[in-house]
């Protein structure tokens, strides 16, 4: 978690602004490969005199936040696809469960799901549901429609599925959020 304190941050480092928008007020940061590996828990104070400059950092400190997530969800769900238990890191994200830009939507483990692309794509698409009770559930139509192997084998056969879990009880999947995001699912069909 990059916030240690209020108002302090854990940094990382190297980082480089990526893109700029100015007109969305909008900036990416790219972490380099191993940004936070062994950083200790040194603390930058966050100016809250310099309006300006403090924003640009509050979005930098989100996009970090982001980068921590990914990285506690990967590590609770053993770098693992929740779904198919792909184990390739570069084809995993850290998914919400609350949407992203659900102002509720916090990053923290238990609003997480590791995911591969595909999956991931398909849970942010109501292509995919995962029920309260962690059983994965395909939208009726998807499930039956007739195509190749990647239809048939990474998402009809997961129908009915249990999700694999973190092992730590406290790091599972917020039911309330599941729920949430499973009625959003069950509106799309
Ligand atoms: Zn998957």
């Amino acid at each position: 978690m990059p916030s240690v304190a209020k108002g302090r941050y854990r940094p990382f480092w190297p980082a480089v602004i990526a893109e700029d928008h100015p007109e969305t007020l909008h900036v990416a940061v790219e972490l380099f490969e191993g940004a936070s590996a062994g950083v200790d828990l040194a603390v930058v104070p966050v100016d809250a005199t310099a309006p300006a400059k403090s924003y640009a950092k509050r979005l930098t400190l989100q996009r970090l936040h982001q980068a921590g997530f990914r990285e506690r969800v990967l590590r609770a769900y053993r770098q693992c696809c929740a779904v198919c238990r792909l184990r390739h890191v570069e084809l995993l994200d850290a998914a919400h469960i609350l949407p992203d830009t659900d102002p509720r939507s916090i990053p923290v483990v238990p609003n997480g799901l590791a995911l591969c692309k595909i999956h991931h794509a398909a849970y942010d698409r109501h292509i995919l549901g995962v029920r309260r009770d962690l059983v994965i559930e395909i939208r009726p139509d998807v499930l039956a429609e007739h195509d190749g192997p990647m239809l048939r084998h990474g998402l009809q056969a997961v129908h009915g599925q249990a999700l694999l879990l973190p092992k730590r009880i406290d790091e599972r999947p917020d039911p309330g959020f599941l729920e949430e995001r499973y009625d959003a699912f069950r509106r799309a069909s």
